[in-house]
């Protein structure tokens, strides 16, 4: 092998923020506080508290390897923390503060974590949990004197404090790209969270490919808006690839009302936004409410779960912004795909875009995918064929913390879990999860297709699809319905509306009415629970 000449630079987290504050040192970073007021300072102010607070984390003991933790919105201090606590090798461990208390222990004792950095606003949290914290040796509120809690802790600090302490002074050390930087646990449904590992090689790719411009397309003339919390996947990134390409950063704290939004979008001018779905459909109910336009906003990227096709819709006629639909998941750092069109799509007609925009996209460089049958085969990208969805890339996870779950990797793939087509231009759609779809007579049902149709009948609040054993098909599907108050439905009719909709085997065997249907703490669907209690129904003659 003759080995290539070029320099051995190691992609690490911190140069990101350095470069930010070296070519686009006046670029602003715009807060809305917990506190209450807008913060504004630049990239290089940003920097530079960055490293005081790396001193002072290392100042009271924080070494490379070691989990800090934060219990923290969207603000510029949370933006310093994921700096310094990488930048100096530790581990910055972001925790959802939805989460049941038991799952919030659980996480910070499995993590091991030795300091948790927390917003003034989740103090009653702190309180309930800081007893029960054997690993945590310290407890910072992120915040100044004035507004310190009245916490009885000993152990407990002021941010400000901390980083008014140091002096900045600080190279940031050359760590192997490999070494650990950050951690978040996945909300799975079933079992305990699951520790996804990332480190500063990976983050670094994950930002190069995220800011591409058939991905995020984010530019030093943007201003990007995360409402996507940074507890949720590194605000799917943006943390980095924002510095990375010089976007002014807009950060919207723990007012996720939509007038507190709206006034930030037009007030600081973004441009580029992203979130889940239920953040823009409150937004829009409070828009036409109001009577209001966004002035500057253009893009939208909406994931996390499945984008509603009206919501495309109604942000290009509406609001005149493009909405995106991206899908990825914990393990990929999120990203995966991205809904971006093709010139040639460009020519097609409005309807036609408008069906590959509503698809979870095409994969973006560095991530490889393939969906296979039961058997393991692949399976052709027709658009049609469905099947469990496998990933792999520099940015994939290869395994949870502390070896959790085993052997993750199918073949060097990990297992999304998802079940999706992919068409021949390498357009992605998520059709069901895995384990909520139906194998009737060695063929899968989308049990999210057979619920998009009975929500889409007019007597009906809710739906779920599950599979119950049938002694001939194996499972067959059977529709559990709430209906809405007052109206009135029976069996026979809302299975006549599946006619024509599905193919006729599709349609479900027999419909139950319940009076609610079980959710997780996030709002999903319980369809665990469903099948434990509906598995054994009794199919009709
Ligand atoms: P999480 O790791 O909590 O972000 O959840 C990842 C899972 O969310 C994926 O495996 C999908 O099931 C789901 N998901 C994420 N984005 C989308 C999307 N655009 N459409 C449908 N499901 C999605």
């Amino acid at each position: 092998m003759l080995r290539g000449l070029m320099m051995d630079q190691p992609l690490l987290i911190a140069s990101l923020l350095e470069h930010a504050s070296e070519n686009h040192g006046d670029t602003e970073v715009v807060t809305r506080t917990i506190e209450g007021p807008i913060h504004r300072y630049t990239y290089a102010q940003c920097n530079l508290r960055a490293k005081r607070l790396a001193q002072a984390l290392q100042r009271i003991g924080i070494h490379s390897g070691d989990r800090v933790a934060t219990l923290a919105w969207n603000t510029h201090r949370h933006l310093e923390l994921y700096y310094a606590i990488s930048g100096i090798g530790a581990i910055t461990h972001t925790i959802n503060p939805r989460l049941f208390i038991e799952q919030i222990l659980y996480i910070i004792g499995h993590a091991e974590d030795r300091v948790v950095f927390f917003d003034i606003n989740l103090t009653p949290l702190v309180e309930r949990i800081a007893a029960h914290c054997p690993t945590v040796s310290h407890w910072v509120a992120m915040t100044d004197r004035d507004h310190r809690p009245a916490l009885a802790l000993a152990n407990l600090h002021c941010m400000e404090d901390l980083i008014e302490a140091e002096d900045g002074q600080l190279q940031w050390p050359a760590l192997d790209e490999y070494t650990a930087s950050g951690l978040c646990y996945t909300s799975g449904t079933t079992g305990n969270p699951k520790g996804v590992l990332y480190h500063h090689r990976s983050t670094v790719l994950h930002a190069y490919g995220s800011a591409l411009p058939d991905v995020f397309g984010v530019s030093a003339r943007d201003v990007l808006m995360p409402v996507v919390p940074m507890f949720h996947v590194n605000a799917w990134g943006s943390p980095y690839f924002a510095p990375m390409v010089g976007a002014k950063l807009v950060m919207p704290g723990a007012a996720m009302d939509p007038q507190s939004l709206y006034e930030l979008f037009e007030a600081e001018k973004v441009t580029l936004s992203a979130g889940v779905p239920t953040v823009w459909l409150n937004l829009f109910a409070w828009m036409r409410q109001h009577q209001r336009q966004f002035s500057t906003l253009r893009r939208v990227v909406v994931g996390g779960s499945a984008c509603p096709p009206a919501m495309i819709r109604e942000f290009a006629e509406t609001y005149g912004v493009d909405c995106q639909h991206a899908w990825g998941m914990t393990e990929m750092s999120p990203l995966g795909t991205y809904g971006q069109l093709k010139a040639k799509h460009l020519e097609q007609s409005g309807e036609a875009q408008f069906a590959i925009k509503q698809k979870q996209g095409r994969t973006l460089f560095g991530v490889s995918m393939k969906i296979t049958d039961d058997a393991g085969n692949t399976l052709p990208r027709d658009g049609k064929a469905f099947g469990d969805l496998l990933v792999r890339g520099p940015w994939v996870t290869r395994g949870y913390f502390k070896g959790e779950g085993g052997d993750v990797l199918r073949d060097g793939w990990f297992p999304t879990g998802d079940v999706a087509t992919i068409d021949d231009d390498g357009y992605m759609a998520i059709t069901d999860r895995s384990k909520d779809v139906i194998k009737s007579g060695g063929e899968w049902i989308s049990s999210i297709d057979l619920e998009n149709i009975a929500i889409a009948h007019p007597a009906v609040a809710e739906a779920a699809a599950i599979g119950v054993a049938h002694p001939k098909w194996d499972e067959r599907p059977l529709l559990i319905v709430v209906c809405k108050p007052g109206a009135d439905l029976d069996r026979t009719t809302l299975l006549a509306f599946f006619e024509g909709k599905v193919a006729k085997w599709w349609v479900p065997d027999d419909v139950l009415f319940v009076a609610e249907l079980p959710h997780t703490a996030t709002g999903k669907l319980l369809k665990m629970a469903l099948r434990d209690q509906y598995g054994g129904h009794a199919w009709p003659g």
